[in-house]
């Protein structure tokens, strides 16, 4: 990746809460006050457990949920403040790909009405142009124009989530959500899915922000990482920097369960447990929001809420233990 001052910034996240309404006293808290930004060209990913809000996130970011407080800005512009003109555009410029390839797509239309779908939306064309934007769609992420005629039901995972990345690519995006797109596929398809979306930002400069929890292939695939815990941020870096120094007890521990392949290096580092179950995001507690499972809590924790601060360059925590280290 390019130094990130040279870069342009795309997408800025201010302060998002996204907020359920349960009942009249519950309110869930799937994302409490995240702020990030992502420069043009580079990804970033967003990990966490199950229910720490990653999703929620990906879904305000594409402008599925309203954020119930705090600003998406997207190439300078409040996505929920626009003119239908810039809605338009924002459509065009903003893909997001799912994580079931099984239920994403339509299984009473053909690939071609399926990968066609956007361009109908976005280009007046001539169904000849159509047709071939669509053949070269399907080229580019593997399959052939035998492919077009067939239904989701006649394709393999694999090949299901190609046509789903064929769709989102039809429109000529920027900015492509991933939503946890590998983990309904099997592990020998997962890799070859990486690789495509690597290649494909390199070939069409797409930026990416790629929700999941697969460490490893987050690893491989991100130029920075965010770790998500309960709607809020931990802690956030370049992928590197993260992998190699993690500070916050819950990365410890997640990174600690990466399967290391190899032998000398698996024996060495010791797995980190982390006790007890996510906590509900029902009425979350006013103080650190991982208290509850962490060895390190002290009575601060369970009374303050830790300030996300800059540690190192570009790396930030929530923690009270970094206090201690100022
Ligand atoms: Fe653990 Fe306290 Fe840090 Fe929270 S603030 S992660 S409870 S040490």
């Amino acid at each position: 990746m390019e130094q990130k001052e040279q870069k342009k910034l795309l997408l800025e996240v201010k302060n998002l809460c996204k907020y359920f309404q349960i009942s009249r006293k519950e309110t869930l808290k799937a994302v409490d006050d995240l702020t990030f930004e992502i420069y043009k060209g580079e990804t970033v990913s967003l990990v966490g457990e199950s229910g720490c809000g990653k999703s929620t996130t990906g879904r305000c970011l594409i402008n599925l949920y309203t954020p119930t407080k705090g600003q998406v800005l997207f190439d300078g512009k409040d996505i929920t403040k626009l003119s239908a003109g810039e809605k338009k555009d924002f459509c065009k410029r903003v893909q997001m790909i799912f994580q079931n390839p099984y239920s994403s797509l339509n299984p009473r239309m053909t690939v071609k009405e399926i990968v066609g779908e956007g361009l109908n939306l976005h280009e007046h064309m001539s169904i000849q142009d159509k047709d071939k934007k669509v053949e070269a769609l399907l080229k580019t992420v593997g399959l052939n124009k035998d492919h077009m005629s067939r239904f989701p039901h006649e394709f393999s995972g694999g090949q299901r989530q190609r046509i789903g990345i064929a769709r989102a690519l039809a429109v000529e995006p920027e900015f492509i959500i991933c939503d946890e797109p590998i983990s309904a596929l099997d592990v020998s398809i997962q890799a070859q899915v990486i690789n495509m979306l690597k290649d494909l930002q390199n070939d069409l400069g797409l930026t990416y922000l790629f929700i999941a929890h697969d460490l490893s292939v987050v690893k491989y695939i991100s130029d920075r990482v965010i770790v998500m815990y309960l709607g809020t941020m931990v802690e956030s870096a370049e992928t590197e920097e993260l992998y190699g120094n993690p500070m916050h007890p819950y990365t410890k521990a997640l990174l600690s369960a990466v399967p290391e392949a190899d032998p000398h290096i698996a024996k060495a580092s010791q797995r980190i447990p982390i006790k007890g179950e996510i906590p509900s995001p029902i009425n979350p507690p006013e103080c650190c929001r991982f208290a509850e499972r962490c060895e390190y809590a002290t009575e601060k924790c369970f009374k303050e809420v830790p300030k996300l601060r800059e540690v190192a360059p570009g790396h930030k925590v929530a923690c009270h233990l970094m206090d201690e280290k100022r």
